[in-house]
């Protein structure tokens, strides 16, 4: 078996922002265990990152590597065990949770399956509308994301994966975020449904100059969005830099494995 020799560590690389301006996101040594039947799983092991505005940061990891937990760290939705996370140089984590009221939009997220988010009285309209900060209406949000007024009526069970996953971005966009954190995203989907999703959240990037921190076990999925990569494994962050240099010139051993295994 391939041996990885020891991670670096996982420093923050300057990632290429405007010089001056304090990183969008920005992690440091955030670290987060589990108690589980014998023992404690270091699931996020001293995880430092920064993302830029106007950025997307891909991570990629194998399943159980610790992205969506690290992503619930980010999110503010679970408390680190060590670390600090900013936004904009302000604090965001760890903050009581009545300290984040009023900002919490400023994140958005998105998941694999948007259904356990929905709630399942309300229709597609609703969900948007509910999330709506600014002058944006529900019709003009689901052309943004490609979904005719006519589905506004409708409960997201009735819709297909794609198109679920449509209104979890337009009530994403609905709350105005300076970052949007895609977890697998597109990883429920069909390879032809992935591809539709992928260049909706593209275009999304270039026209709304959204920043985004875009999560998947799926390295091809990565390198069509990132513009810097992250590769994640056992908690721990392996390495980082500019998607392009990473993709060409990996660091470790086990980034050149994940690029071999991709398809
Ligand atoms: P990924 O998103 O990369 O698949 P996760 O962050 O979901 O990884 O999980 C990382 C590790 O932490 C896994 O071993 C998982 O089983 C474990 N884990 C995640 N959440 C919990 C939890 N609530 N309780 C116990 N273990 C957990
Ligand atoms: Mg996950």
């Amino acid at each position: 078996p391939r041996s990885a020799p020891r991670p670096a560590p996982a420093t923050a690389i300057p990632a290429g922002g405007q010089s001056g301006a304090p990183p969008l996101l920005q992690a440091r040594g955030l670290s987060k265990a589990f108690r589980v039947p014998g023992g404690r799983l270091q699931a996020v092991d001293d995880v430092s990152l920064e993302l830029h505005a106007g950025q997307t940061l891909g991570l990629v990891g194998e399943s159980g590597s610790g992205k969506s937990t690290l992503a619930r760290l980010l999110l503010g939705l679970a408390t680190a065990d060590a670390g600090t996370v900013t936004l904009d140089g302000e604090p965001w984590s760890p903050l009581p949770e009545k300290a984040r009221r009023g900002r919490r939009h400023r994140i958005g997220a998105i998941y694999q399956d948007s259904l356990g988010s929905f709630d399942p009285r309300w229709s597609v309209g609703r969900i948007v509308q509910d999330a709506i900060r600014g002058p944006e209406t529900v019709t003009s949000l689901l052309g943004q994301v490609g979904l005719a007024p006519e589905l506004a009526p409708r409960n997201p069970l009735t819709l297909s994966g794609g198109q679920r996953q449509r209104v979890s971005i337009a009530r994403a966009l609905a709350a105005e975020p300076e970052l949007l954190i895609c977890d697998e995203p597109v990883s429920a989907l069909d390879v032809t449904v992935q591809a539709q999703i992928l260049e909706l959240l593209a275009r999304l990037q270039r026209e709304r100059g959204l920043s985004m921190l875009f999560i998947s076990h799926d390295l091809a999925v990565i390198r069509q969005l990132s513009d810097r990569v992250a590769v994640m494994r056992g908690g721990r962050i392996l390495e980082q830099g500019a998607a392009e240099s990473l993709f060409t010139d990996p660091q470790h051993e086990y980034t050149e494995q994940l690029l071999a295994d991709a398809p």
